[in-house]
């Protein structure tokens, strides 16, 4: 892998990956940055970090293709956060952070509030503004494994951050604000208790350890020698599908080179399949699972996918007991979800 980094000032670095070396012409066309009153506030009851971040609001809004910050310039004619003539895959620092590695002194509250500390990346999967997972080649997604393996790696050096979260927000119905094809890496400096919780279960009882051997068939959709793709007995989205290496490790970094290119070709399977169930784009969001500091060795890195959509017209709404207790309801069992991933069976209406 190839990575050619462009410095643009105040933590603001554009880095660009690609399989073999490649030269990029540049413009002089970054936009302005806002400023980050990034800070967190403590919820007494949830016991837990609230993060403010009011610089968001005035973030790009569903721009024209015209105007997509992530499309490649031409010549100097509309700024962009990625201007270069051409690229394979983008990862730069959000104009619009949530966090910042430079968050100032919170405000003095009467509850507990601390620093907004943390970084907020974007990935950019490809120059094609049409794009998606499922598209891209293999190829293009192995580089995509390597380049997040690599920027965890960069940051996971920085002392105040203690985990890192990339993702990626799918659909006009999930809330994305581009629809050009990316995801995002947000790094913190807390650990909010979901994260915790899961990397104890990991640490404790190793649940997916071994799994590629004990898994029942009619939950498997795909496997490759080293990786497989599956819905989990316990899943609690429609349709919700995980990925896997076969092997235990901390994140995409460990990864072997085979390991590699079996996960990326589990990885666009299971986005085919998502895409298939209904002929049409399945808005979802899409972790990927990486052990927080403290927990190397004994972490199972994953990635999972959540769909939101339960029929062809039908969306899953997380309402008042999911929200209020975390309880979710399940209308679509996993094991028919697996079926109609296979297309063995068809989906609802
Ligand atoms: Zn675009």
């Amino acid at each position: 892998m190839d990575k050619y980094v462009i410095d643009r000032g105040g933590n603001r670095d554009l880095a660009l990956y690609s399989h073999a070396p490649k030269s990029y012409k540049e413009f002089d066309g970054l936009p302005p940055v806002s400023s980050s009153d990034a800070h967190m506030r403590w919820h007494p009851l949830r016991r837990e970090w609230i993060g403010h971040a009011s610089a968001r609001q005035g973030r790009t809004f569903l721009p024209n293709q015209a105007d997509c910050p992530l499309c490649v310039m031409t010549h100097n004619d509309k700024p962009s956060d990625i201007p270069v003539d051409d690229y394979e895959i983008a990862i730069f620092t959000n104009r619009f952070s949530a966090l910042s590695l430079g968050a100032e002194t919170p405000p003095e509250m009467e509850i507990d509030t601390t620093s907004g500390i943390g970084c907020c990346d974007v990935i950019s999967y490809s120059a094609d503004h049409n794009a998606s997972l499922a598209s891209l080649s293999i190829e293009r997604i192995a580089l995509l494994i390597e380049a997040i393996g690599e920027r965890i790696t960069t940051i996971y050096q920085n002392d105040d951050i203690i985990w890192s979260l990339p993702f990626e927000n799918r659909g006009r119905e999930i809330g994305v604000t581009l629809d050009h094809p990316h995801g995002q890496i947000y790094s913190l400096s807390v650990l909010p208790n979901a994260v915790k919780t899961q990397a104890d279960a990991m640490a404790e009882d190793a649940p997916l350890t071994g799994l590629s051997e004990t898994i029942d068939d009619e939950l498997v959709l795909d496997r490759a020698d080293s990786a497989l793709a599956y819905v989990p007995r316990w899943a609690r989205y429609p349709f919700e599908t995980w990925v896997m290496p076969n092997r235990a490790m901390d994140g995409p970094h460990q990864l072997t080179a085979k390991e590699i290119k079996d996960l990326a070709h589990m990885i666009k399977a299971a986005a085919s399949r998502l895409d298939g169930v209904f002929d049409a784009p399945m808005p979802y969001t899409l972790a990927w699972q990486i052990a927080p500091k403290g927990y190397e060795g004994k972490f199972h890195f994953h990635l999972t996918f959540q769909p939101l959509k339960r029929g062809r017209n039908k969306q899953k709404y997380l309402a008042s007991v999911e929200q209020i207790s975390g309880l979710f309801l399940v209308d679509l069992p996993p094991e028919r979800a697996a079926r109609i991933l296979r297309g063995e069976e068809a989906g609802d209406e």
